[in-house]
């Protein structure tokens, strides 16, 4: 009402900001359809990119990755972006466990193979407050992660978000330059539109997912931003409002950096300085 009558209304997020989906499941894991039939589905609604994010080989339960998996799925990926000539495209994500001890599934050499790198809990939800942070936090400083899923892991009328410190996350999601996921899936609901604004305020982005297991769940995308508008997020603020050309420059950059800090790192190790 303030912001209104100060007409001071930020502009919010629309269902056609949006250029792509990223974070979806295929049959690779546990989808139901198949990477082709996704990636079809998704350039017949309009976007332009489809972020495919299967689960990780730690995820036994729901068919997780093997590295040769990964390869193969890339592979097909590579087929499928030839036949459509730039016009469109398959990102290549995973959404990687956060395995105990914070860090993510696959060795650096695979996690580098990835456009992004969706990092979740999906185990030991039960931890103690402050382990649980620390575990996250170290997921959202690795320089492989891209997006941060589902924060809190709630599932509404079925269990309620693990216990954490959310702002000491979300800060380190904001100095890490890791997207804070707004899962549309109606059960999840996750980041809460509640901590939308604060987020904001912490300098975050945000990437509005489907987590879609089959071509009818890529529409849950509409929930996410109902609750992205509930949350006051304008569309600069979203990781999937950039276009095709955008987003792939920010993945190359986000590459880009890795690579100088590694080199950088081993030259100091090399000088045996220590920065
Ligand atoms: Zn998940
Ligand atoms: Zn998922």
């Amino acid at each position: 009402m303030a912001l209104a009558r100060e007409r001071r209304l930020p502009e919010l997020v629309e269902q056609n900001d949006l250029h792509g989906l990223l974070h979806c499941h295929t049959d690779f894991s546990d989808g139901g359809n198949t990477l082709e039939e996704m990636a079809e589905a998704t350039r017949k609604r309009g976007y332009h990119y489809f972020g495919v994010a299967d689960h990780s080989r730690s995820a036994g339960y729901a068919g997780g990755l093997s590295i040769d998996e990964v390869q193969e799925q890339h592979a097909l990926a590579d087929e499928l972006n030839a036949s459509y000539r730039g016009k469109f495209r398959i990102l290549k994500g995973i959404e990687s466990d956060i395995l105990q001890d914070g860090s993510l599934d696959y060795p650096d050499e695979v996690l580098a193979s990835f456009d992004f790198v969706v990092a979740s809990v999906h185990s030991r939800f039960r931890l103690d407050a402050k382990t649980q942070t620390v575990r996250i936090v170290r997921a959202v400083s690795n320089p492989f992660t891209t997006i941060l899923g589902h924060l809190t892991g709630r599932m509404l009328l079925r269990r309620p978000g693990y216990e954490v410190d959310i702002e000491a996350i979300l800060s380190a999601c904001a100095e890490h330059g890791v997207a804070v996921e707004i899962n549309a899936n109606p059960h999840r609901l996750d980041l809460d539109w509640r901590w939308h604004g604060r987020a904001l305020e912490l300098g975050c982005m945000f990437s509005i997912n489907p987590d879609a297991h089959s071509i009818d769940e890529l529409d849950l995308t509409r929930w996410g931003v109902l609750m992205a508008r509930k949350g006051g997020i304008p569309p600069e603020r979203v990781l999937n409002s950039l276009d095709l050309k955008r987003i792939t420059a920010f993945f190359d950059a986000r590459h880009a950096s890795r690579t100088r800090n590694r080199r950088r790192g081993q030259s100091a190790v090399k000088n045996g300085s220590r920065t």
